[in-house]
């Protein structure tokens, strides 16, 4: 602890303040030294709202490509090849369920897996398409059919290294590729599930003003469907398209049975610009973050990025065309703003949704894997608050090179909430943040005084 701070000598008063109210803290926690250490645990409240804050000094920046790169996870083996699996046709897939986990096409994910049946599953994975089908199975077998599950497509795997006591389990990094829906399922002698599904097509529907037009005024105007987009102006909801009205006297309102607006709004270019915008409003949107631009990987992005709630993601998983997936979404993002994070369990309020940013490129939800095989979505927040400490901080096996994890709890019911970050030098920056494990949380809203319009109605405002 002298050393780092040693490290930090030149840094502003604001530092030295809170250098200093780091040495009331031990001094604090010398004076518990005679209490129990259950007790000394429960009386670390967590009681911090200092942001991490991107604002640093002459300081090192967090990397934000590495979380993406799973490097706690070992050394890994890459996979090449890619198995597209013909879409609208039956096939057979091995499945892995994932109680919990909805997983999104595009997402990247980490497994670990003990059990020598599925080890085996995956080797014989490995050595053909590489593909398997990841769904959300309950126990009830009755929602089973129809269910939608997306295959995951193994692209690194790595052994057990026996000389390395941290380094058990068959290890997979694997990414979501296509959906599908399960018509049924059987168990195998080997205890693994093989699913009969039919792949789901990704509808693409070509621009709404150009397919409703009115073909007899063609030679009015010039179609080029190529949308013009200045770069950096994702904050403008209006895309142009390279139209050209031949006619003085036309326009494009007057080309098509209905108003222009009507089509705008199953633009998927001028939906994209509107999600951006909205993503912008929420403070996800920053220069730390890759937000891709293409419809279809935008729909996904948000998907797996946005706090929603299970339910939800499995709706927007079932939708087949980008254009409804980003209406829904629009809708889901307007509703979720301005709205504050829970715990699941107490409803007691933990962060504030504005408090959501993105420590790695890929955006402000990953999905991790502990050293026990557990998978958790992980959201990352600047500051929380109604937390207790659990433990000491802990820097081996950080999802966050260079971070020190200590679990958090719920300060109301003592229910798992995540983790807080602290890094291990006073050079890295942010100083700390939070990962909320999301599924002990829910968003709400923050007033509950406009009953009317309660947390029920969530539901029936999804427009698509
Ligand atoms: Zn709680």
């Amino acid at each position: 602890m002298e050393e780092e701070e040693n490290l930090v000598s030149e840094e502003g008063e604001g530092e030295e303040e809170e250098s200093e109210s780091d040495e009331e803290e031990s001094e604090e926690e010398n004076n518990r030294e005679g209490l129990p250490f259950l007790h000394r645990l429960l009386l670390r409240r967590d009681n911090d709202n200092v942001g991490g804050g991107a604002t640093g000094g002459a300081t090192v920046n967090f990397d934000r490509t590495l979380p993406g790169k799973h490097t706690y996870f070992g050394t890994e083996v890459e996979v090449e090849g890619r198995t597209i699996l013909e879409e609208s046709q039956v096939q057979t897939v091995p499945l892995i369920s994932m109680p919990g986990f909805i997983l999104m096409p595009q997402q990247v994910f980490p497994l670990t897996v003990f059990h020598p049946s599925v080890i085996s599953l995956l080797r014989r994975v490995l050595s053909t398409s590489k593909t398997f089908g990841v769904v959300n199975l309950q126990a009830d077998s009755a929602v089973w059919k129809g269910l939608v599950g997306t295959t995951a497509e193994i692209f690194e795997y790595g052994e057990e290294d026996p000389t390395d006591h941290t380094s058990i389990g068959f290890k997979v990094k694997a990414r979501g590729r296509q959906r599908f829906k399960l018509m049924s399922t059987r168990r195998e002698v080997d205890g693994n599930l093989t699913g009969t599904v039919v792949m789901l097509p990704e509808i693409k529907l070509e621009n709404p003003m150009y397919a409703a037009r009115l073909k007899s005024c063609d030679r009015f105007v010039s179609w080029n469907l190529e949308p013009i987009t200045p770069p950096g102006s994702a904050g403008s909801s209006e895309t142009e398209y390279h139209v050209t009205i031949n006619h003085p006297r036309q326009t494009l309102d007057a080309l098509a049975p209905f108003p222009a607006w009507v089509y705008r709004m199953y633009d998927n270019q001028r939906l994209v610009c509107r999600l951006h915008e909205e993503l912008r409003n929420c403070g996800i949107l920053n220069e730390d973050v890759t937000v891709p631009r293409d419809p279809e990987q935008l729909s996904w992005w948000i998907a797996t990025n946005i706090p929603i709630q299970n339910h939800q993601k499995e709706f927007l998983l079932g939708i087949d065309s980008s254009v409804q997936r980003l209406r829904a979404e629009l809708s889901l993002l307007s509703l979720c703003r301005g709205r504050v994070l829970a715990c699941k369990e107490c409803s007691t309020e933990l962060a504030h949704q504005s408090d959501i940013f993105s420590m790695s490129r890929e955006g402000p939800s990953g999905a991790f894997i502990n050293p026990g095989g557990h998978l958790h979505e992980t959201l990352t927040l600047y500051k929380a608050k109604n937390l207790k400490l659990v433990g000491t901080p802990c820097l081996e096996y950080s999802w966050f090179p260079g971070y020190a994890w200590t679990i958090i709890e719920c300060v109301s019911c003592f229910c798992h909430i995540g983790w807080k970050f602290t890094a291990g030098s006073k050079a890295l920056k942010p100083e700390q943040f939070y990962g909320f494990s999301r599924k002990s949380i829910e968003a709400k809203i923050e007033a509950p005084e406009d009953g009317g319009a309660g947390q029920n109605s969530e539901d029936n405002i999804i427009v698509m």
